[in-house]
């Protein structure tokens, strides 16, 4: 039993939801104390309940502690099952950070799956559904297998109530890649997304990253939808680069000017950009885990913050492998090498 104490490091859900997802690859049990200590509401919140949950139903596990506010969790996973299956977090929770709690045992199973997930799409402090889509993704298929995501409604906090459907190809094994240069940047995009909103609120973000970055009005789109149960809206900026595609974005919220909310995002686009690194802060966390079961690879990345570091540390307790990191002046280069034991 692998024994965790969660109030270290980062001390927040994604150390629980890294050790969900090694504990079902490996089929290694673990138990993890002090779940998220360092947040202002720490324990299980619905989102990593409903991550729990999904790893439960995915490998028949057995979990004890799984219940709201649950500080305290040991997990037994069973042999993961591929199929058809659908998630429900019943709030506006993120539906992408459950899914990527179960898609690295999926990529690897024995047949393919299709994993509808009711929820967040567009969630604060995870990634957007577009991000999953454009960034994390392409890299992903590139390890082997094919994964690919359909929107079927937005949902945006608090209200949520959307949803999407994630079919997945697997492989037999996970290939190690090499992300060590972005290539030219080949398209790039602000796409301003309001649901059930004014559409001057999009135009303001639009205009705001067009003079912040200093792009012509062709990069530039707005999206009304009605497709959301609640009212919504995120700038999202995407860089498409010849070996890698980087997306930001600016949440919007009720506290938060349009033009703040843009250059939230077009602050992330200009320091990513400075430091010529391959992936940004948050695809830089979501690399480590996939890159280090292929077993090998490295990547350049423009910041290794707190939460990669602990990440780093949750994977180490489940695998045999060292991450060999190489300050730069603006980027870190990250190596996965796998142990000889
Ligand atoms: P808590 O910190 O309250 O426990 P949590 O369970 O949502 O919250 P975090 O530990 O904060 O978990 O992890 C959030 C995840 O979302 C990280 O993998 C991070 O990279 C990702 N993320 C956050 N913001 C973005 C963004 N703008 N784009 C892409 N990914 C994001």
């Amino acid at each position: 039993m692998i024994r965790i104490d969660g109030s270290t490091g980062e001390g927040g859900g994604q150390m629980l939801r890294s050790a969900l997802s090694l504990s079902l690859v490996t089929g290694k049990a673990f138990r993890m104390e002090n779940i998220r200590a360092k947040r202002e509401r720490p324990g299980l919140l619905r989102q990593h309940l409903s991550a729990v949950l999904a790893a439960c139903e995915i490998a028949s596990a057995q979990a004890e502690g799984a219940t709201l506010g649950s500080k305290t969790l040991t997990f037994t996973p069973g042999p993961v099952r591929s199929g058809n299956y659908h998630f429900a977090i019943g709030t506006a929770g993120s539906g992408t950070l459950v899914l990527q709690t179960i898609l690295p045992a999926l990529i690897t199973a024995s047949g393919r799956s299709e994993i509808t997930i009711e929820g967040g799409t567009h969630n604060m402090q995870a990634p957007p559904l577009d991000f999953l889509q454009k960034a994390f993704l392409p890299v992903i298929n590139r390890l082997g297998p094919k994964v690919e995501i359909r929107l079927e409604k937005y949902g945006f906090y608090p209200a949520g109530g959307g949803g999407f459907v994630a079919t997945i190809e697997p492989c037999e094994r996970l290939f190690s890649i090499q992300l060590l240069e972005r290539g030219e940047i080949e398209r790039r995009s602000a796409v301003a997304i309001v649901a059930n909103l004014p559409r001057s609120i999009a135009q303001r973000e639009t205009d705001t990253v067009l003079k912040l970055l200093n792009w012509d009005e062709q990069s530039a789109q707005i999206v009304e939808t009605k497709n959301s149960i609640g009212p919504g809206n995120i700038v999202l900026v995407e860089l498409a680069g010849t070996n890698v595609t980087e997306m930001f974005c600016g949440f919007g919220r009720i506290s938060a000017s349009a033009e703040s909310v843009a250059s939230e995002a077009a602050d992330a686009v200009r320091s990513y950009l400075a430091s010529g690194a391959a992936a940004g802060e948050h695809l830089t966390d979501q690399l480590l885990l996939p890159f280090a079961l292929a077993g090998g690879g490295a990547f350049t990345a423009e910041k290794l913050n707190l939460h990669s570091r602990t990440n780093m540390e949750i994977i180490q307790c489940f695998l045999p492998v060292d991450f060999v990191t190489t300050e730069d002046d603006h980027l870190t280069r990250v190596e996965v090498r796998t142990l000889k034991t």
